[in-house]
């Protein structure tokens, strides 16, 4: 299947230093957003540290022929997922053996396509959302407790936006040695717009206006379209570091 894709990351307004990292690896097929957190530097290492164990450990899997058989396409999600699992394994043990890097964490959200299929691996706070036909869709769950809450209907959707706790994660790589990933397989058609992002995007946009954006690849391509995303990003304050990388099916 056919694709372009570009990424654009900024640091934001307020923050000193980007701990988001981005791959776009058109040739393996192979995207990814990253968003680091830990003190002096560490989320940043979290960050950069995982995208880079992965791009070395999953972009042969993008070269590889694209599996047809749902039994093979299921061994290449949970192998996808075991990349990611494994690159976390690196970034706890690199925490517990170097103090300044002690608690570094990083969240992780990859998209492999290989043939018609979109093979995603997801930890954290950071998403992927498809625009499709005209709908956006938000194709991962957040893995934060303001998610939860509202989940479990403890909350609404509209009080977590300045709820104290909103940024908590539940999950992310690096906390702990056996971090649970969330694997997706979707089936991705043509004219389809994905976006990965960290929530400094999606937390100061509306899906609305993400909708709208996507909506005028035409015009602006992916690379426009990334750079629009994350300059709206900072007009509304620009309070945290931001990514975005949009692919477009062909
Ligand atoms: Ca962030």
């Amino acid at each position: 299947m056919p694709l372009e894709a570009a990424g654009c990351t900024d640091k934001g307004r307020v923050r000193d230093q980007n701990e988001d990292t981005i791959l776009v690896d058109v040739e393996h097929r192979l995207f990814a957003v990253a968003d680091g957190c830990g003190g002096h530097a560490a989320g940043e290492v979290a960050s950069s540290q995982v995208v880079e164990i992965l791009a070395q450990r999953a972009r042969p899997l993008g070269l590889a022929e694209a599996p047809r058989e749902p039994r093979e396409r299921a061994a290449l999600l949970q192998q996808l997922g075991e990349e990611i699992h494994q690159a976390g394994v690196a970034i706890y043990e690199r925490g517990q053996a170097e103090p300044q890097f002690a608690g570094m964490a990083t969240t992780a959200t990859v998209l492999l396509v290989r043939g018609d299929g979109g093979y995603v691996a997801h930890i954290g706070d950071s998403r992927l959302y498809c625009l499709r036909e005209g709908q956006l869709l938000q194709l991962t769950k957040d893995h934060t407790l303001a998610a939860e809450m509202v989940r479990r209907g403890l909350m609404e959707p509209l009080d977590i936006k300045t709820w104290v706790y909103r940024n908590t994660l539940q999950r992310a790589l690096g906390h702990i040695q056996q971090a649970q990933i969330d694997t997706i397989l979707i089936d991705l058609q043509p004219a389809d717009v994905l976006l990965l992002c960290s929530d400094g995007l999606h937390g100061l946009l509306e899906d609305e206006q993400i909708r709208r954006e996507l909506g005028r690849i035409a015009e602006r391509g992916c690379d426009g379209t990334a750079r629009q995303l994350v300059d709206l990003a900072n007009e509304y304050g620009g309070t945290d570091n931001v990514s975005a990388v949009v692919i477009r099916v062909l």
